[in-house]
């Protein structure tokens, strides 16, 4: 259907497609392709060898050794999943609630990453699960439902989030169902949930119904006239409605971090290329988490140097083809970033610096902006919607005050 909230699916080790390139609208690339599957064949094919094995085994030890070390790497994200991010954003008052009108929702317990972790161990299901085979945190889990059926892979931190919070549904299976159906249709789990929220604010059904809400994704899986309008995301949606708290930049609903309880991921909302993407420079990690330092939440000063910096460090880790979630032990531990840069250069013959990857992040963010320059974005197109600026968030009442200007400065 080439819908803008369309996903690409993966297989997992248990070849079930239920991991997702969700963002960005990637499936709807595929289907205006034509293309409905890949295949990879690795038959006759032998494993890549590193040019230098010694020291490859050296540096993927210490690399190993740092992750494990590190309290997030090590201990959070393999217990809890990244949903142990529910209650601290929570606590933070920056968890979008009911559309982005509050940032502390009643019900988090309910839906915590410590409550999935508890339910997931009393049914048979697993918290600690790697997505793929080389994983060393395991941030990854199963979700069984409540006859010890396998209903989902443990729906991370911004789908349950989406499904959750910010469309006041506190029952974790009913998250868990809207989850797997998602994955089901190919849909991208948070563009669905700020979609549904919209609809909720819209008034086709009431914030908190459950059975609402996987009707209405259901409606999406049908292609019927209401599915494609929330098919098509948020932005679409809103438009549709007259729905005027729209949390969308470049088209892109926000996920799960209130920008105006977070400032600086406020700025790398309004800056990233492929629209409010948290990942492109998770600002979080200082702002909240005191990783890689710590710059105040709540205050304007330093949010765009943070948010540059990150979004040069992460288009880098990007390219390594690593899982993002190694940059908290990399911000914090210096040796850790050593022995990535070590493991590269065993690997490939290579002599990478430091130095080298901050202009190889910064060349990549040349390219993508140089690309979004000739499909005719701007400066106007860096910006939250208004209602951000104009809103105060409760508990903090708070807005987003970061001024346009020095938005315009990060690149
Ligand atoms: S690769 Fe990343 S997302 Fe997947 S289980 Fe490991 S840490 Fe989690």
């Amino acid at each position: 259907m080439k819908l803008a909230g369309a996903s690409v699916a993966f297989t997992d080790m248990e070849v079930r497609p239920a991991r997702h390139a969700g963002r960005g609208g990637v499936g709807a690339v595929m289907g205006a392709k034509g293309v409905k599957a890949i295949i990879l064949n690795d038959d006759g094919m032998e494993m890549r060898r590193a040019k230098d094995p010694e020291k490859f085994k050296e540096a993927n030890r210490k690399f190993v050794e740092g992750l494990r070390q590190h309290p997030i790497t090590g201990t959070a994200l393999p217990a809890y999943g990244t949903n142990v991010l529910a209650n601290i954003i929570n606590e933070a008052g920056a968890y979008p609630t009911r559309n982005f009108s509050a940032g502390r929702f009643e019900g988090v317990h309910k839906i915590s990453g410590e409550t999935y972790a508890e339910m997931e161990k009393a049914r048979g299901g697993n918290p600690t699960h790697g997505c793929h085979r080389g994983c060393v945190i395991r941030c990854s889990g199963i979700f069984v439902d409540k006859h010890g059926h396998y209903l989902t892979k443990q729906p991370e931190y911004e789908t349950v989030w989406a499904h959750g919070a910010n469309c006041a549904i506190d029952d974790p299976d009913a998250v868990a169902m809207l989850d797997r159906l998602d994955d089901d249709l190919g849909l991208d789990t948070i563009e669905m949930g700020a979609t549904i929220a919209v609809a909720m604010e819209a008034g086709l059904i009431k914030f908190g119904d459950a059975e609402g809400a996987i009707n209405l994704l259901k409606e999406v899986g049908k292609g019927s006239y209401l599915g494609r309008i929330i098919g098509s995301g948020a932005a679409v949606t809103g438009k549709v409605f007259g729905v005027e708290r729209v949390p969308v930049v470049k088209g892109q609903a926000l996920p799960a971090y209130d920008p105006r309880a977070v400032q600086g991921i406020g700025v790398t909302y309004a800056t990233s290329t492929m629209g409010a993407d948290h990942t492109a420079g998770y600002a979080i990690a200082t702002n909240i988490l005191k990783s890689g330092g710590y710059v105040d939440p709540l205050r304007t000063e330093g949010q765009v140097e943070l948010s540059r910096n990150l979004q040069i460090a992460t288009a880098a880790v990007d390219s390594t083809g690593m899982c993002l979630f190694i940059a908290f032990a990399l911000l914090d531990q210096p040796e850790t970033f050593q022995s990535l840069l070590d493991l590269l250069n065993a690997f490939y013959g290579w002599s990478l610096t430091a130095d080298d990857v901050v202009a190889l992040g910064k060349k990549i963010l040349k390219i993508e902006r140089d690309f979004n320059t000739r499909a005719g974005f701007t400066k106007e197109h860096d910006r939250l919607p208004a209602f951000f600026r104009t809103e105060k968030l409760p508990p903090h009442n708070v807005t987003f005050a970061v001024p346009d200007e020095e938005l315009d400065t990060l690149y």
